[in-house]
């Protein structure tokens, strides 16, 4: 992605996000210890986490911070097999060894995870130094993170849009896509009657009509939703090829956008299915 800017760093430049680091670190621990006194350690290490960042994480450059051999963002360090601190501007791809594709093999994505999840597993740093020990929870930390957001079709565009600071909400979230607008007013004025019905207590038989109206529009919007993800997965194959055939940034800019306005789309029909099932919940009951 030369030229288009490079990709923020997630993971320890980014001074903004310190609640969700924090967060995804404390999800971690407690996903990835099972032994007592990896449990019972919780808390301080916590702690220690929150009030000063070891001198070993900080290091930002690629060379092993034991025996200084390059170590070209590895996990472990091809030299001594040290533990490494994530570099400035990791991402989710590489952390997995992968490049910024968008179809994903999920067993081989699985495979890597467990992989990892047992060579980065705290209880392996058990007599390992504080900051080493450090480091096995970064990156299991990480680990999680990056499996949750990778194995996710939908989470994944929105990642690698978001790497390449591409990806932008629409600017009128209420507003419905163009060609929805007739759908959405239709559907606005079932949803309207239906409350109008309950709230006036509506006979059963006007109820039943009427919910069987905004199923129907449910159906028909949920059907949309399957076919915003099929066009999702069309240009993300798109996406691919255009790596693999080494596009220029133009073109990869324009399927990102193209990428961009489909999540625009899907968000916004996935609230109105959303909306049609909370109110055929309510009148349910
Ligand atoms: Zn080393």
């Amino acid at each position: 992605m030369a030229g288009m800017g490079s990709p923020p760093a997630i993971f320890f430049a980014s001074p903004g996000n310190t609640n969700l680091r924090i967060g995804g670190f404390a999800t971690a621990i407690r996903k990835s210890c099972v032994s007592r006194a990896c449990q019972s350690d919780y808390s301080r290490r916590l702690t220690h986490r929150l009030m000063s960042a070891p001198s070993i994480t900080a290091a930002t450059s690629a060379t092993c911070w034991s025996c200084s051999a390059a170590t070209g963002g590895a996990h472990f360090c091809p030299a001594c097999g040290k533990i490494q601190p994530l570099p400035r501007g990791a991402d989710y791809f590489a952390f997995f060894g992968l490049p910024q594709k968008l179809v994903i093999d999920l067993a081989d994505l699985e495979q890597r995870f467990h992989s990892l999840s047992w060579k980065l597993h705290p209880d392996n740093f058990v007599r390992a130094s504080e900051d080493e020990r450090q480091l096995s929870l970064d990156r299991s930390s990480q680990l999680n993170d990056a499996y949750r957001t990778l194995q996710n079709p939908v989470a994944r565009v929105e990642y690698l849009l978001g790497l390449a600071g591409m990806r932008k909400e629409g600017q009128k979230k209420q507003q419905a896509p163009p060609e929805l607008l007739e759908e959405v007013f239709e559907l606005n004025e079932s949803l309207d009657e239906l409350r109008d019905a309950r709230e006036s207590g509506g006979s059963a038989a006007t109820m039943a009509v009427l919910r069987e109206k905004l199923e129907a529009a449910q159906h028909k919007f949920e059907s949309l939703l399957v076919d915003v993800d099929k066009e999702l997965a069309r240009v993300s194959s798109e996406w691919d090829r255009a790596l693999d055939s080494g596009a220029d940034d133009a073109a990869k800019k324009k399927i990102m956008e193209r990428m961009n306005e489909i999540l625009n789309r899907r968000s916004y029909v996935r609230n109105l299915v959303n909306g049609v099932r909370q109110e055929l919940v309510t009148s349910d009951s």
